[in-house]
């Protein structure tokens, strides 16, 4: 019997496709903080942010909550545009983990990814990007609410999974970073996929 997956396999192509992919940091805090400075950002923005964030020592709650704010704000700025949402979202975590620093209140999706790349916890963080990649690979199925959907996904997922966290990392940076590349929303390019044998629904759409 063949040890590999069919989802597995698909994940060493895009492996293989795209080649390594960042991992996010293991600190909860720092995750946190990373997640913000990711979007509408570039990675090499991001951690010119980041690294400013460390030279200033604002990476704890406390240390943030008591950074000079002109120093935050020129650190932050490096990520890009959007400063203010960012500094806003920024604010609300550092009240968040302060209140409650080993695992605060956040939205399913954050909190599912908290606790694999935080906690080793052996759970499948679906978002809009993984939720789409996963269906259109026949991973799951589009039901009445994003919460059902989800599950769907996350359950179908697990049956293909070993179930370490090192395959679930895997699993999400992949089809994540796949849906935001490729296999976007509304016009996936199916044509250069390296999943397009393997996949139904880019197999639909090189016919339509
Ligand atoms: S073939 Fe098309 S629909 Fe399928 S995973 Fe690739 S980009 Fe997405």
């Amino acid at each position: 019997m063949c040890a590999v997956s069919t989802l597995e396999g698909l994940l060493n192509k895009l492996a293989t496709f795209y080649g390594a992919l960042p991992t996010p940091p293991r600190d909860p805090f720092t995750l946190f903080v990373w997640e913000v400075l990711s979007v509408h950002s570039t990675p090499y923005k991001r951690d010119a942010a980041l690294a400013a964030l460390k030279r200033i020592r604002a990476l704890t709650p406390d240390a943030m909550w008591r950074a000079p704010q002109k120093k935050l704000e020129q650190a932050v700025g490096l990520a890009g545009p959007y400063n203010e949402q960012r500094l806003r979202a920024l604010r609300t975590g550092v009240d968040m983990f302060r209140r409650s620093p080993r695992l605060p209140e956040m939205g399913e999706g954050g909190a599912y990814r908290m606790l694999l790349f935080a906690a080793d916890h052996p759970v499948l963080p679906v978002d809009a990007r993984v939720s789409r990649v996963a269906r259109r690979l026949g991973f799951g199925d589009q039901q009445g609410s994003f919460t059902k959907t989800a599950r769907s996904v996350r359950e179908a997922i697990a049956k293909q999974l070993r179930g370490s966290p090192d395959a679930y990392r895997h699993a999400f940076l992949y089809l994540a970073h796949h849906g935001g590349a490729t296999c976007t929303e509304g016009d996936p390019h199916c044509a250069v996929c390296p999943l397009l044998e393997n996949c139904p629904e880019g197999k639909k759409r090189q016919h339509v």
